[in-house]
């Protein structure tokens, strides 16, 4: 059985305790090295064969895990984040299928949470955004029809940006061509968890000038919304008038 496993955004205490514990009994390790931080692999058997995915295409990654598998000896593939998200652990699922291999999926903690936590902010804020937009720009790679994002900001949810810092420009035009306001408060949050984490919040207007001025170029999550605001609605589910499962209302 092979595990994929979510290595979390960066920070190696930010793997859950079943990746890590797996990754500690693995004999191959596959990891994704543009942005998983080596230290999760930290723990590894010292005789582990530990293979970066960067430098590999598909037909190889599948290669390295057919034989470990074959020869019965654990394999581990890592992916930053969570996998589900622009992880690209489908085709390897897929193909694992075609050949008859087990596999499970351990989940991470995403870059999209580490960012929430890094802005202390709350995406789904009463009042202001009940909708959390997971997306990026068409770059390289097209964006099926119907997901560019000028439609996706006409629902003004909260939207998190991922893939994309090299194109604030577009972005924020795009953003604006939407209907969202010049005004609409915006976050970038660079390397989220990691010791070199940066943070650049400004407005649709000026974000792209201050990521600029800032030197950021990648591995930054760009999140928009109202849910940046500094006023917004108290809950219900706090709220001593409300009565709940859990909880009667007060006078
Ligand atoms: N599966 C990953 C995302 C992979 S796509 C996840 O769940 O986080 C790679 C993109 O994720 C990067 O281009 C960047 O936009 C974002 N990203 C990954 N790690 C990040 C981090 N620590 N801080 C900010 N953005 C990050």
């Amino acid at each position: 059985m092979i595990s994929f496993i979510g290595a979390g955004p960066g920070d190696p205490e930010l793997i859950t305790i079943k990746g890590k514990r797996l990754i500690e009994q693995a004999d191959v390790i596959i990891y994704a090295g543009s942005l998983v931080n080596p230290d999760v692999l930290e723990g590894h058997k010292a005789g582990a064969e530990i293979y970066n995915s960067a430098l590999m295409d598909l037909d190889e990654v599948i290669a390295v895990m057919e034989k470990a598998e074959r020869e019965g000896r654990k394999v581990v593939r890592v992916h930053t984040g969570d996998p589900a998200i622009y992880g690209a652990h489908r085709e390897q699922m897929d193909r694992l299928d075609e050949l008859g291999i087990t596999y499970e999926v351990i989940p991470g903690v995403s870059s999209a949470f580490a960012t929430a936590a890094a802005l202390n902010a709350e995406y789904t804020l009463p009042g202001r955004s009940q909708t959390v937009i997971f997306t990026r720009m068409e770059g390289r790679t097209p964006m099926p029809e119907r997901e560019k994002l000028p439609d996706l900001a006409r629902h003004h949810a909260t939207m998190v940006i991922f893939l994309s810092i090299g194109f604030m420009d577009e972005m924020a035009r795009q953003l604006q061509e939407g209907g969202y306001e010049p005004t609409t408060p915006v976050a970038v949050v660079y390397k989220a968890s990691w010791p070199d984490q940066r943070i650049v919040r400004g407005t649709l207007q000026d974000i792209a000038q201050k990521v600029k001025d800032a030197g950021i170029t990648k591995t930054a999550l760009t999140v928009v919304g109202e849910f940046l605001c500094e006023d917004h609605e108290l809950s219900k589910l706090y709220d001593k008038h409300f009565t709940t499962e859990f909880r009667k209302a007060k006078e």
